[in-house]
Formats: C-alpha cells, sequence, structure tokens
C-alpha cells in the first residue's frame, strides 16, 4: 500500500480525529513539539476567558462564588485529573510548579537516617530534577558526590530497570526517577521499580513530566509514594501552566515539608491561627494562595481529556509513533538518522528521538518548512505526533519535508549550533 492511502486509511479510522478541530493550529504548519509546550484549544481558551470575567464580575468574591469559585479550584481539577494518573480522586492536587512540587515532596519523604542517606536518581534525568536533588542533600548537610546515586546509561539513551534495582541498596532512602525519559522518550517501568524500591524500605517518587496526559499510569495500584508532574507539556495548559503532585492516601495526614496556609484543612484555614493544621488530602502539600489565572486553562482543557480518554489518547499516539518510526525506516533509509527511541509499545512514551550529527541545524531548516520539532543537545530531533491534534497525514507530510530538506541538503544554510530556548 502506498503510504499516502495507508495515512488516509489510519485518518479515516481514528476515532479522535474530531478533536484536532478544537486546537489552533497554524495553516501549512505541522505541530510536533506538544511534548515541551502543547498546544492552545478552544476550550481551554474560554475558560482562561471565563476566569478573567469571574475577577472582573466578582472581586474577592470569586474565591467562594462563580462557576469555579478559586477556593477549591486546585482540589476540583487535581480531582479531574487523578483518572490520568490511576489515582483516588483526593490524591491529586494542582499546585505549584514541576521543580517546587519536587523539593515540596522530597522535603517531606527524604528522611536520611543511619545508614540510610542516599538519594536514587539516573544520569539521563533532566536537569532540574537533579539541580534540586542536590540542593536538598546540601541543605541537610550531605555532600552530592556521595551521597547521590545517579544510575549511569549502558547506551546514553535508556536506563536498564535491572542496573536500577542493583543500586537499591540498603544505603537508600529515596529514589526519584522520570517515568518517561525526556530525551529518548523510554518508558521505565513505573510498577516493576517501585515493587523493588518498596521492598527494600526505599520511599518511591516518580516525574511524570513526560507521561501525563500521553500514556496512563496506576499510581495508587502500584503504591507509588509520590508523583508531580507538569501540565503545559502534554496537558496543553500553556507556557507557565500550574503542575500537579500526587500522595498516596497512605501518606495523608502527613505534615508537609515545605508548610503554608493553603495546605490546611480548607474549614480550618481562615482561623487564622498560627498552629497548622494540615489538609488531609494532597492538597496539604499546596503552599500559597494558588496561581488561578495559570490554572484556568487546565479546567477547559481536562474536559477535552475527559472526552478522549487516556486510554485511546495512549493508542492512537502509539500507532503515530509506530507510523512515524516506520517512516523514517522507509524514507528516510541511507540519511544518516538512527532512531534512539525505543521500538517496544510498552517502553516508549509520545515522542520519537530521531539522531543525527546535524541535528542542531536540520531542526532550524525544518522549522523554516513549517514543521516545529525540538532539539536535545547533542544530536537529538525530537518529534512528538500529539494524539489531540496530529494527524497520520500530518506525520507523513513532516517525514517528506525532512527527506526533502535531507536531498536538497537545506540544513547547510545554518549554523549547527542550538539557539537559547532549543
Ligand atoms: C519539563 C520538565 C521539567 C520542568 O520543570 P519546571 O519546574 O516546570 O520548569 C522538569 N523535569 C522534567 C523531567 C521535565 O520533563
Amino acid at each position: 500500500m502506498r503510504s499516502e492511502e495507508k495515512a488516509r486509511l489510519l485518518d479515516e479510522r481514528d476515532p479522535l480525529a474530531s478533536f484536532k478541530s478544537e486546537f489552533y493550529l497554524k495553516e501549512g504548519v505541522i505541530y510536533l513539539d506538544g511534548n515541551s509546550l502543547g498546544l492552545l484549544s478552544r476550550r481551554a481558551e474560554r475558560s482562561v476567558l471565563k476566569l478573567l470575567e469571574s475577577w472582573k464580575e466578582l472581586g474577592i468574591d470569586g474565591w467562594t462564588e462563580g462557576e469555579h469559585p478559586w477556593f477549591w479550584l486546585s482540589e476540583r481539577l487535581g480531582a479531574k485529573m487523578a483518572p490520568l494518573v490511576g489515582a483516588l480522586e483526593h490524591e491529586v492536587v494542582v499546585t505549584g510548579s514541576t521543580t517546587v512540587n519536587l523539593h515540596q515532596l522530597v522535603s517531606t519523604f527524604y528522611k536520611p537516617e543511619g545508614r540510610k542517606t542516599k538519594i536514587l536518581a539516573d544520569e539521563l534525568n533532566f536537569p532540574s530534577d537533579i539541580y534540586a536533588l542536590k540542593s536538598q542533600l546540601e541543605l541537610r548537610g550531605l555532600d552530592p558526590e556521595e551521597h547521590l546515586i545517579r544510575v549511569k546509561s549502558r547506551d546514553g539513551r535508556c536506563l536498564d530497570e535491572g542496573d536500577i534495582i542493583a543500586h537499591m541498596t540498603d544505603e537508600v532512602a529515596l529514589m526519584l526517577l522520570p517515568t518517561v525519559l525526556y530525551r529518548s522518550g523510554q518508558i521505565l517501568d513505573v510498577e516493576r521499580l517501585t515493587r523493588e524500591a518498596r521492598a527494600r524500605g526505599i520511599v518511591a517518587g516518580w516525574d511524570a513530566c513526560h507521561s501525563a496526559g500521553a500514556v496512563p499510569h496506576r499510581f495508587h495500584d502500584w503504591d507509588v509514594d509520590f508523583a508531580f508532574w507538569c501540565t503545559y507539556k502534554y496537558l496543553n495548559s500553556g507556557p507557565g501552566g500550574v503542575a500537579a503532585l500526587f500522595v498516596h492516601e497512605r501518606h495523608h495526614g502527613k505534615s508537609p515539608g515545605l508548610a503554608g496556609w493553603f495546605g490546611s484543612d480548607k474549614q480550618k484555614q481562615f482561623d487564622m491561627s498560627h498552629d497548622f493544621t494540615p489538609a488531609k488530602e494532597a492538597g496539604a502539600w499546596q503552599i500559597g494562595t494558588p496561581h488561578v489565572l495559570s490554572t484556568a486553562s487546565l479546567i477547559g482543557s481536562l474536559e477535552i481529556f475527559h472526552e478522549a480518554g487516556i486510554d485511546r489518547i495512549r493508542e492512537k499516539s502509539l500507532q503515530l509513533t509506530d507510523w512515524m518510526m516506520e517512516l523514517v525506516e522507509t524514507e528516510l533509509a541511507g540519511y544518516g538518522f538512527d532512531i534512539g527511541t525505543p521500538t517496544e509499545e510498552n517502553r516508549r512514551g509520545g515522542h520519537v528521538a530521531l539522531e543525527h550529527p546535524e541535528a542542531a541545524r536540520i531542526c532550524k531548516a525544518l522549522k523554516a518548512d513549517g514543521v516545529i520539532p525540538d532539539f536535545r543537545a547533542p544530536n537529538v530531533i525530537r518529534l512528538a505526533p500529539v494524539a489531540l491534534y496530529t494527524s497520520f497525514g500530518d506525520v507523513l507530510e513532516a517525514i517528506r519535508r525532512l527527506k526533502a530538506i535531507m536531498d536538497e541538503k537545506k540544513y547547510e544554510q545554518y549554523e549547527n549550533e542550538r539557539g537559547v530556548v532549543a
């Protein structure tokens, strides 16, 4: 079957095809960067405008009145997000940012004691997570050189679960890993690693930035201790959109490491007592006044996720990345590309990592030709076909444009260096 025909058939059978029209896409542009910044939907736009309206109309009373009273918004949206990660409604709250939530949760759950003082992480994780972990150790007077274990990758792309388990010694107090690696797109076996960690008395924490909204989880059933994620990637909340965190209900009632009045039991918050009574749910891990305007987009965006369903999103996402990898192999053979993403369905997230020595400037040429990828040093072009707004035809067109760039060597007119924001 010719590629055009196959793309057409796949699009015709796609049960999520209608969601594409909900998003602001530019004519002629194929957006493959939803794993860095998801696109604006009309519903998210409407919910932001409605929130502004509630401020305009209600002033201070917006905290308790109107369609989405701001005082309970973080908890209500947490409950709406819970099914996406397999959590109970009161185990998720929308709050903070990824890095702040990491600090909050590690402050709470990292309890070095006796020989058990180390934090287990990996050498491929996103830099912010590593900076935060190092600073957490330093705050407690511990040397990161000695107390932060970073499991090595064998090939620079992926991690081996067996290697991670081999590092779970009796000196490890807490493990923090990404569910999906930001560069290669490998998924780690969250269930298995959590089970192995907990069997050794190690707290299991997960950064789900690259899976939330693309890959379903079962954090509650898997007994994950805590997790956190941003919402501006696959969840389409927009730049600076407020993040989320998960705390398993068996920890509810614990005091948060970084306490603040918005973590209070809601009935007690305005007693203005100097004795903190934390909420008995994930909301306890909030700190200060919620960033209501930057939360509002999620009201509309999460509705779309509810209608589409995370399982259907995952199914289409796998078909899209399969299709993309098939096209890379058939259309781009001989141009020096390698696929850095594991090909097995249960080992890859929502994007494909294309590796090429000229990756930085190929990305610039792609952008100039209306295909939006992103670049991750030193040699990765990340392409994320997003289930809610990318069609199978779009994937074909993007690969064809890339082929033309390679045939015509269009990338040679650019420097092979990354931009300030890559
Ligand atoms: C996107 C991402 C972040 C970003 O953190 P912010 O606090 O939102 O800037 C951190 N960690 C990982 C793994 C990410 O993918």
